[in-house]
């Protein structure tokens, strides 16, 4: 059987960046640059005064107090004509450029403007409250690099830098289905041994916010006719068809035999995870499939662990893995499994350390638990027991 690595690999090995597109700066954030960010002027553009108050040549005010000639002022936006000279001074703004010959600014708390002079209280250090040209950024430099998600930072970044639009890669386009004969729609009462099907949701929302565009197709019945028709549906024109259930052992488990009858490739079908076994990894074309275990535990760790990896391998992002963590275990944990475990858990700060638990939970069904984990604890397929207070991985669920 596959390890996780393993699985891993061949996913990112087999999937390929989607191509790019160009999209108007105020619809950028949340995407993921398929350019450098390269800046077209220095930042800031001159020496620029951090203060209200005034510029001045700092060897005047050594031995402050001392009174300096006013000459002019010079607000943000503006600029002096001039230069100061020694014992003048120039009325500044933060934001300001600072004239020339200045190489301080003396905050304006610790003067006293008397007409058309002021007097200065204290000494200005040579530099001081002055950001100097060019200290943040140079023309030319590369301010963000392709594969960074945009962000609000990034949008400043970008805006100052005149990206009024922007290359960012194309958002994948994902399919999901949910497979099985109990399940029933949201808006209707499941009677007998019906479910209601939460799956399709729970994936259309992680596939979305890993920066794809996500599609629910709804319910397919448990019948290889159904399943096929259902999943050659769903390939068109997709870069990702995931489902859930219909992946074990079962008589009517029917993904695998349905990929296999539409001309799919099947990469993998079982991982040495847990939980999750029996994922399954295929491609046709143009098109991946993932078909995931059912129950909404198994779909949720799998789906983090597999396909949000694609999905962001496809978008040329920098990171595609949940970013790990090492946290203290906040108590004993036994784990009898020879798989990689995945232990829904609770990350938390106690004392300013970084704390993982797992929640308790009644298997991977247990969907209710699970919406309050927010960490994924990461036990090796050698390790079955950890003693409380030993340092653990943690994947977190929701990165940021
Ligand atoms: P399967 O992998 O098809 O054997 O499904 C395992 C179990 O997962 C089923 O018995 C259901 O309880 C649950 N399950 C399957 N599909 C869904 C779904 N779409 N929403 C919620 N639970 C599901
Ligand atoms: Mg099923």
């Amino acid at each position: 059987m596959l390890t996780v690595d393993q699985a891993l690999d061949i996913i990112l090995r087999s999937v390929k960046d989607v191509c790019h597109e160009s999209i108007g700066l105020d619809r950028a954030c949340g995407r993921i640059l398929a350019e450098d960010v390269i800046a077209d002027s220095d930042l800031p553009p001159f020496d620029r005064a951090r203060m209200d108050g005034y510029a001045l040549r700092s060897e005047d005010t050594t031995q402050a107090p001392v009174t300096l000639r006013l000459i002019g002022e010079v607000a943000a936006g503006a600029s002096f004509n001039g230069s100061v000279a020694r014992g003048e001074a120039v009325k500044i703004f933060t934001g300001a450029p600072v004239p020339d010959g200045a190489d301080a600014v003396q905050k304006i708390e610790v003067t006293e403007r008397d007409g058309a002079t002021v007097t200065i209280k204290e000494p200005a250090v040579s530099g001081q409250f002055i950001t100097p040209h060019a200290s943040e950024i140079r023309t030319g430099d590369v301010a963000a690099a392709r594969g960074r998600e945009i962000g609000p930072a990034e949008m400043a970044v970008l805006a100052s830098f005149g990206y009024a639009s922007v290359r960012v890669a194309r958002m994948p386009r994902v399919a999901v289905l949910s497979t099985g004969d109990e399940l029933v729609d949201v808006s209707e009462k499941p009677t007998g041994a019906e479910i209601r099907s939460s799956n399709g949701f729970t994936i259309s929302s992680y596939a979305s916010r890993a920066g794809a565009q996500a599609e629910t197709l709804g319910i397919v019945r448990d019948t290889l006719e159904g399943t096929v028709k259902a999943l050659e549906t769903a390939s068109l024109g997709r870069d990702i068809v995931i489902t859930s259930g219909g992946v074990s052992m079962g008589d009517y488990d029917l993904v695998k035999a349905a990929l296999t009858s539409i001309g799919a490739e099947l990469y993998f079908d079982k991982v040495s995870i847990r939980p999750g076994k029996p994922t399954v990894f295929a491609r046709r074309g143009e098109t991946y499939f993932f078909g995931l275990p059912g129950n909404p535990v198994s779909t949720s760790v799998t789906f983090n662990v597999f396909v949000r990896p694609a999905i962001k391998k496809m978008l040329g992002a920098a990171d595609v893995s949940l970013p790990a963590i090492t946290a203290c275990a906040a108590r004993d944990i036994k784990d009898g499994s020879s798989r990689r475990s995945f232990l829904p858990a609770g990350v938390f700060v106690r004392n300013t350390r970084l704390m993982a638990e797992p929640l308790k939970w009644g298997g991977s069904s247990d969907l209710v638990a699970f919406m309050k984990a927010n960490g994924l604890i990461v036990v090796p397929e050698d390790v079955h027991e950890i003693s409380g207070g030993a340092d653990i991985q943690v994947m977190l669920l929701n990165p940021f």
